[in-house]
């Protein structure tokens, strides 16, 4: 994949070149801000063989807009598709998948909120994790062919899917006809968190998310699921408020702020 985003001058930028697949990564974020993981990238597990399995996790991502991020553990890294409308079961349906900088291992475990300002600034909510098998025989060079088989073995995902490349960065997601597909609409039946089973909202409120990003994240949830989410555009000082510090691990409760004297 040719590099994205170099605007800023090669003499100006840091030399990224150790962190090798995930450079793009590493450059878009600043760590001390973001709570995202910084990662590194692991050596060798290449999802080259057929029968062995790896690391598949989406995450929904309310950041300007809403995807839905297809990541899938090869050499090292999750290899990565940004799906606007989301995964979709029906296999007439060809859902545009665009491919992004490679992520760290690390981010499969990230749930929380990516601050103003931030690159991706917005909700991150683990959708759907598992493991995937690749179908084709060689990944590489079937991501270099555009043509990328593989069977997902997620808790709403499963089955036999293709990605196959249209131009440039451009994909489609396609479930492939058998026993796991269906004409239901999964981001509507099974909008919670795999994780923590949290909303976007509830994950939002929990995580110190601003007032924008609060009512961006409610509003990407279902509206049968809404109302289990605080109040969007409630006055602030209702909310959970403390060091920006989000758990890494959903699930974990923060511990009410005292107040000193
Ligand atoms: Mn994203």
């Amino acid at each position: 994949m040719p590099p994205r985003g170099s605007r800023r001058p090669a003499a100006a930028a840091p030399d990224l070149s150790r962190f090798g697949r995930l450079a793009e990564y590493r450059r878009k974020r600043r760590f001390w801000v973001t709570p995202e993981p910084p990662g590194a990238p692991r050596a060798g597990h290449r999802a080259g063989r057929r029968g062995r399995r790896f690391a598949y996790v989406v995450q929904k991502h309310r950041a300007s807009h809403l995807h839905y991020d297809l990541r899938l553990e090869h050499d090292g890294v999750m290899l990565s598709w940004a799906v606007p409308k989301g995964p979709s079961l029906d296999p007439s349906a060809r859902r545009l998948a665009m491919r992004t900088e490679d992520h760290p291992l690390e981010y499969n475990d990230f749930e929380g909120v990516i601050p103003e300002g931030e690159y991706g600034a917005g909700t991150v909510m683990i959708w759907d994790r598992g493991s995937w098998e690749p179908e084709s025989d060689d990944v590489d060079r079937a991501v270099a062919k555009g043509e990328l088989k593989l069977r997902l073995f997620g808790e709403k995902l499963t089955g036999s899917w293709v990605l196959v490349r249209t131009r440039d960065r451009q994909w489609l997601l396609i479930k492939h006809r058998d026993s796991a597909a269906s004409s239901e609409d999964v981001t509507v039946t099974r909008p919670l968190s795999v994780v923590s089973g949290r909303t976007m909202g509830q994950i939002a409120y929990l995580a110190e998310a601003s007032e924008r990003q609060l009512v961006q994240a409610a509003a990407a949830d279902p509206p049968a699921v809404s109302a289990l989410t605080p109040a969007a555009g409630g006055p602030a000082a209702q909310r959970p408020s403390g060091p920006r510090r989000q758990p890494s691990r959903p699930g974990r409760a923060r511990p009410p702020r005292r107040r000193a004297g």
